[in-house]
């Protein structure tokens, strides 16, 4: 086999904090073995654009700190169609990239597939903060996104506990109320609304907060994920029907932002050194993930069609802690 001497590297989809430290891993790795890495600005349209420029390690110096991605990324309407898969392969070929590492999410990794069928070795990174992708236990910038969860109610809690308010709190997850659901054992919720579970207000919003009234507690968190949504109503739901103050907060894009934590730093690096030795050993339509704990790649049409399910030890872990 002949040894690979070009790859590119870019990000795709929502941003994510740690998709800078998997960028200078997959740059510092190709580097280390004498493989030329080129960055591709924007996600797909900056390959279908050519916008494309030489990196070395130092291009990469200063970035693992820092939250979003210095690549950029956008979402390609024009890339996901035949003709615009066809035109990005066209493109990596002129500039001599024979290996693509895609970091971001599902979509991206449709788009990987597309390209390694067109004849671009793809090697996908999981990066999204929503932890949604159903082949790994582990996405970057989930852990960061979770702390600057917990910070922000924590903070909202002290304030909350003072007064005998109530607080619902809508934290990002569109499909995954993984967010929700650790921010709810992490902080203590009485209750967690997640898209993956139908809930019933009386039952599993009014009754936790009345119960825990009785029991003498003196501050009722309810945490909604974003793809229920309703904070807002709910919570003059909860005010009216309880007559207890209530205040909603719907965190928003302060979630996305942030520097990376430990846990995002070191796998985001453990998956690109991953990715580049994976390019390194022929392989390609391949996804790198958690499983078990333990970094590995599988294959990308095999990882789409995994689903994620939400843990049911967790949410009555979460339950029970409410007591
Ligand atoms: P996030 O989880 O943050 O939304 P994502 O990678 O799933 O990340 P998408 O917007 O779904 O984000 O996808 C990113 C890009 O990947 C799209 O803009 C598009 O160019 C490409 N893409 C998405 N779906 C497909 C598909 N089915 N086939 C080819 N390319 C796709």
């Amino acid at each position: 086999m002949e040894k690979i001497k070009k790859i590119g590297v870019l990000t795709s989809g929502g941003d994510a904090p740690g998709m800078n430290a998997a960028v200078r891993s997959v740059v510092r790795t190709a580097v280390y073995n004498g493989i030329e890495v080129m960055g591709i600005r924007k996600g797909y349209n900056g390959l279908i654009n050519g916008d494309i420029f030489e990196m070395n390690a130092r291009s990469v110096s200063e970035t693992l700190q820092r939250g979003g991605t210095v690549l950029q990324t956008a979402r390609s309407k024009e890339f996901a169609t035949p003709e615009g898969v066809a035109r990005a392969a066209e493109i990596a070929k002129i500039f001599g990239i024979e290996g693509l590492v895609v970091i971001g999410g599902d979509g991206s990794f449709r788009g990987a597939r597309d390209l390694a069928k067109a004849g671009i070795r793809t090697i996908g990174i999981p990066a999204t903060i929503d932890n949604d992708i159903g082949c790994t236990e582990y996405c970057i910038g989930y852990d960061t996104a979770l702390n600057t969860v917990k910070d922000a109610i924590d903070k909202i809690r002290d304030t909350a506990s003072s007064h005998e308010r109530s607080s619902v709190i809508e934290v990002m997850g569109r499909d995954a109320g993984y967010i929700a659901v650790m921010a709810g054992i992490a902080c203590g919720a009485e209750a967690v609304i997640i898209p993956e579970k139908k809930f019933d207000f009386d039952e599993d919003v009014l009754r936790p907060i009345i119960e825990g009234k009785n029991r003498g507690k003196s501050h009722y968190l309810v945490i909604v994920a974003e793809g229920v949504g309703g904070a807002l109503e709910m919570a003059e739901e909860i005010e009216k029907r309880t007559g207890i103050e209530t205040t909603a907060t719907i965190l928003g894009h302060i979630q996305r932002g942030g520097s990376p934590t430990v846990d995002d730093r070191v796998y985001a690096s453990e998956m690109g050194l991953k990715a580049v030795e994976a390019l390194m050993e022929g392989k390609s339509n391949r996804l790198i993930v958690m499983q078990d704990h333990k970094i590995t790649d599988i294959d990308i049409d095999e990882g789409l069609a995994m689903k994620k399910e939400m843990n049911p030890d967790l949410i009555r872990l979460c339950k029970i802690m409410s007591w």
